[in-house]
């Protein structure tokens, strides 16, 4: 695992916000990962998982405060988040401003139809040229249509490492896009689900709201960080 802290994105936020607008406007293709302890704690148990979170093409940035603190215990300097949903809001953002194409992908019908709404609405320039559900049978299928329509931003909300794996997959087939895998963001854009109140954020407790909101997540959280602090402490 020690290797995946290796790949972290550590210029900060501010930085990786204008490579990735410089990405966009020259039509650069990237694959953005959101790593949080959850990520790696599935690198070390698949192997298409852990291809991807070596792969040099791959930008990998730390998501979770888990990841952040991790890396600062092993003397990485690395200070800020770099959220998925954060970057979702940016591509929204400069894809108004240079009226790019986007691609929806995941996420139930009818969060993805409430996004649409407020996107046509508050970033009327963005061109959304395609979306899907993210309960199809046949995922792979959707990227067809997605390679059609050409997108210069591709969003997709499956979840990890469904959407992780999907995109790497089909990465090859494309010349210029911008691919992330955003989880949950479209439930809190689109309005279905609130983002944690910025004082969570401020004092990084942006999961403990979310485990509160939803307890079902105690689990998962458990799986992932609760492990991944023990695997951390034993590198030390
Ligand atoms: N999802 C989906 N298809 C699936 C499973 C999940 O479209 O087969 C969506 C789900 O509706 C949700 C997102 O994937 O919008 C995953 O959200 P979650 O909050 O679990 O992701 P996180 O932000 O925690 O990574």
């Amino acid at each position: 695992m020690k290797e995946y802290f290796d790949r972290l994105y550590r210029k900060g936020f501010e930085q990786f916000i204008e490579e990735m607008e410089y990405s966009l406007e020259n039509e650069k293709k990237c694959f953005i990962v959101t790593a949080n302890p959850e990520t790696f704690m599935i690198g070390e148990k698949d192997r298409v998982m852990e291809e991807i979170l070596l792969n040099q093409n791959v930008s990998v940035v730390p998501d979770g405060i888990g990841i952040v603190k991790a890396a600062q215990m092993l003397d990485y300097n690395i200070t800020d988040r770099i959220t998925g949903i954060d970057i979702a809001y940016k591509l929204l953002e400069f894809g108004h401003k240079m009226e790019k194409k986007i691609y929806l992908f995941g996420s139930r019908q009818d969060v993805v139809d409430d996004m649409k709404e407020v996107l046509g609405k508050t970033y009327p320039k963005l061109k959304i040229v395609g979306s899907q559900n993210g309960y199809v049978e046949d995922k792979d299928a959707v990227f067809s249509d997605i390679k059609a329509k050409r997108p210069d931003i591709v969003l997709v909300a499956l979840g990890i490492p469904l959407q992780e794996k999907l995109i790497y997959r089909h990465l090859d087939e494309f010349d210029k896009g911008i691919f992330v895998g955003v989880g949950g963001s479209f439930d809190v854009i689109s309005g279905h689900k609130k983002r944690a109140p910025r004082i969570f954020i401020k004092l990084k407790l942006e999961w403990l709201y979310r485990i509160v909101l939803e307890p079902q997540r105690l689990k998962r959280f458990y799986e992932s960080n609760i492990k991944f602090i023990f695997r951390i402490r034993r590198y030390k």
